[in-house]
């Protein structure tokens, strides 16, 4: 990188200044739009791809906030950045650390909204789970995020800024080859249903994937949904990255009645989509996620129905024991219940590994995520640690 003149302050402070005057975000923009903006902007054509991979790499693999950072453009270029564009990322309003090492993150974005992101780490990986929708208009009846009315989509600049928040927080910029780093795995499973927001997930994604962008390998990404079947072969085709499916019960009763977008799609269909799902093999395999409710849903026979729909479908299932959550209508399956129901799983070939909760004293395992202020109000708790 070449040697260049100082910055001035008025380049430094340039930014942030017109950050507040609204210009538009760089994060999150695919690398055909930013092509196109930059080349509104004034950038020469000529020049545009070549800038496109240089901005990207100071953004996605080197975390800078402000374009004076960006040393190896001209003085003159970084202006003209910074006149045009903002390099926004949500806002971590607190962070809380579980005694298990887990990360929750309470996000602000525009228009003063809240999500959640969770950071959990393991022996061989640190997976960031990403919320896709504040809230949810599906109502899934064991799921906390389920009792909080949608307010809007997130823009995939806000999807991306979820990662980029996470990685200041890890002190991980610069940490490369990606073997190297905390986080090595996405999953979108926090709030929101992704396929109903499927364009902005997309965007996001490619970024997370790309080799010039955050450069997280697409077999490191996990796409979950409840089951919006139309959208799944877009997944596919458009962002490739593995897939999981919120299965839950082994009949459209009782899947009518826990996740609700059943009575539009049933599981045959669903089923189908899945079969159909593009690259499946024995690497890349579905993941189908089966939350344990006593007595609703986790019985020997619904362990052996279970087997029998998913035959052929290169698949593992993840059992996940119900996390409560303030007035919940269910209840956990007993331990020797999960393990009869993962035992049958197993013999009929598949890994049945039990989702150990994570994060459970700080309202981060799967289905408690819900916006903290959400809960304040509703249940005049305190406010959370700072971060
Ligand atoms: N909306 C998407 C992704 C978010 S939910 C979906 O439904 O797939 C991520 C996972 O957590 C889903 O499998 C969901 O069914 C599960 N989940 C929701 N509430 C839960 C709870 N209380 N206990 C355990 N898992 C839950
Ligand atoms: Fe929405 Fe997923 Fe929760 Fe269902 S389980 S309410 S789809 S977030």
């Amino acid at each position: 990188m070449p040697a260049t003149a100082p910055i001035t302050q008025d380049v430094l402070t340039l930014p942030r200044k017109l950050a507040e005057a609204g210009l538009p975000n760089i994060v999150g923009l695919t690398r055909d739009a930013l092509r196109e903006a930059l080349i509104a902007a004034g950038t020469p054509e000529r020049q545009a791809k070549m800038r496109v991979g240089q901005i990207w790499s100071w953004i996605y693999h080197r975390g800078v906030q402000d374009f004076a950072a960006m040393t190896n453009l001209s003085k003159e270029y970084r202006a003209l950045l910074a006149q045009n564009f903002s390099i926004g990322r949500p806002e971590i309003v607190t962070r809380q650390v579980s005694s298990d090492g887990t990360r929750k993150y309470l996000l602000r974005i525009e228009g003063g909204h809240e999500v959640e992101a969770v950071y959990i780490p393991d022996d061989d990986r640190g997976t960031l789970c990403i919320s896709s929708q504040v809230g949810c208009t599906l109502t899934c009846s064991f799921c906390h995020t389920g009792t909080q009315k949608l307010v809007r989509n997130l823009t995939a600049a806000e999807i991306v800024g979820q990662i980029l928040v996470a990685r200041d927080d890890l002190s991980e910029w610069g940490r490369e080859p990606a073997a190297k780093r905390f986080i090595t795995n996405i999953v979108l499973m926090g709030m929101g249903e992704p396929l109903y927001n499927t364009d902005n997930v997309r965007d996001a994604m490619l970024i997370a994937m790309d080799g010039d962008g955050i450069a997280i390998s697409r077999r490191r990404v996990t796409l979950s949904t409840s089951g919006i079947v139309p959208e799944i072969a877009r997944v596919g085709a458009e962002i490739g990255c593995l897939l999981a499916i919120s299965f839950h019960a082994t009949t459209d009763e009782v899947r009518d009645k826990l996740v609700p977008i059943n009575r539009k799609y049933k599981i045959a269909e669903l089923l189908d989509a899945c079969r159909a799902y593009p690259r499946l093999s024995n690497s890349e395999r579905i993941t189908f996620e089966y939350v344990m409710l006593k007595g609703v849903n986790d019985t020997d026979a619904d362990a052996r129905r279970l087997v029998k729909l998913i035959a052929g479908i290169p698949a593992k299932i993840n059992l996940i024991p119900f996390n409560p959550w303030p007035g919940a209508p269910y209840e956990r399956s007993d331990a020797d219940r999960i393990t009869a129901f993962a035992d049958i799983v197993n013999r009929a070939g598949y890994a049945s590994p039990v989702r150990t909760p994570r994060g459970e004293d700080i309202m981060a395992a799967c289905g408690q995520l819900k916006s903290a202020t959400e809960r304040a109000r509703r249940q005049k708790t305190g406010a959370l640690p700072p971060a």
